[in-house]
């Protein structure tokens, strides 16, 4: 299928995209990797009067780690994926990205395109979630960060007003001390998930957790934190019955659908599942 015509007009910096977003407004769609945005103009889901194409916008492709780690919008997936300041400083992305599509498809694909689109079973949102990212949006009314917990609103929906453009993600660095795990189950290597889970945590030197947070993505119309799981864990002494019961618990923070590919039943258990095996694969981590 082809998309419904359209302006096209390339943003060459970040100014001269908030201009033409500005004039825009309501009409315009921001393209970045065009890995969503493109089917959904092809199936005829959307159909904006203009395109306002970032690829050309370079200040906002950058990865850097100074305290921060801060990683521009336009990073491209791919590039996530073998940064080594990636590696270090946030290695749950590391471990995320090999299940994000298709090589081909993380190539195009931006980080901030993923946030942006809030595909429930997206794994990048449910990553800067366990992660505490903090989102940077930018408009001619000014700049304003977003906590990630606040950022996911539901279904393709999140805190960005539309003169608004994601710039950046900023993480605090994962300390050597925390770990973390990264589970999920698709029905083949790169689709989208049918359940999933990201979470980091610590251990005091009483060997109690400390600061937990799980995340989980396509059980609920968006990704979001397991409050109830990670109250219970937090500051308990890991133990088999502590770490069924919290992911026992994650039943209480979802509401996932049933579809073709899963009941809103199995996608509960595997809920529960993938986070029982994540917090084994954080608790049996070695740390510095
Ligand atoms: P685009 O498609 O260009 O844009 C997506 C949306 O975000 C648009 O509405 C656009 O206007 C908006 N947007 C983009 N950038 C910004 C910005 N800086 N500020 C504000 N709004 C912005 N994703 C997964 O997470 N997991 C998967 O398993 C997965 N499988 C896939 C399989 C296939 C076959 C395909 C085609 C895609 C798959 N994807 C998957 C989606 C892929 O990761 C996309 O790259 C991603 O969702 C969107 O990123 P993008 O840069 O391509 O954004």
């Amino acid at each position: 299928m082809k998309p419904p015509p359209f302006e096209y007009v390339a943003a060459h910096s970040l100014e001269e995209a908030l201009d033409a977003l500005a004039t825009h407004g309501w009409d315009a769609k921001l393209l970045a990797g065009g890995q969503s945005l493109i089917p959904v103009l092809n199936f005829r889901l959307a159909s904006p009067a203009v395109l306002i194409d970032l690829n050309p916008v370079r200040e906002l492709a950058f990865v850097e780690a100074n305290g921060v780690l801060r990683i521009g919008a336009m990073t491209r997936q791919r590039t996530l994926e073998r940064h080594e300041h990636i590696a270090r400083y946030a290695p749950l992305i590391t471990a995320a990205m090999p299940f994000v599509a298709h090589p081909q498809i993380r190539t195009r694909g931006t980080i901030g395109g993923s946030l942006a689109h809030c595909d429930p079973a997206a794994e990048l949102p449910a990553v800067c979630l366990a992660l505490d990212a903090t989102l940077v949006a930018r408009s001619h009314r000014g700049e304003r960060t977003i906590p990630a917990r606040d950022f996911f609103f539901g279904l393709f929906m999140t805190a960005l007003e539309p003169d608004e453009i994601l710039t950046e993600i900023r993480i605090p660095p994962m300390t050597p001390d925390t770990r973390y795990a990264f589970r999920e189950v698709a029905r083949r290597h790169g689709d989208f998930a049918l359940a999933g889970v990201a979470l980091t945590l610590r251990l005091d030197a009483e060997g109690r957790i400390q600061s937990p947070r799980v995340a989980l993505f396509g059980v609920h119309d968006a990704a979001v934190l397991a409050e109830s799981a990670m109250r219970l864990l937090d500051g308990a002494t890991p133990s088999e019955e502590l770490l069924r019961e919290a992911a026992h618990a994650v039943a209480n923070d979802i509401e996932p659908s049933s579809d073709v590919h899963a009941s809103a039943e199995y996608r509960t258990h595997l809920a529960q599942v993938l986070t029982a095996r994540a917090l084994h694969d954080a608790l049996a981590q070695t740390t510095e």
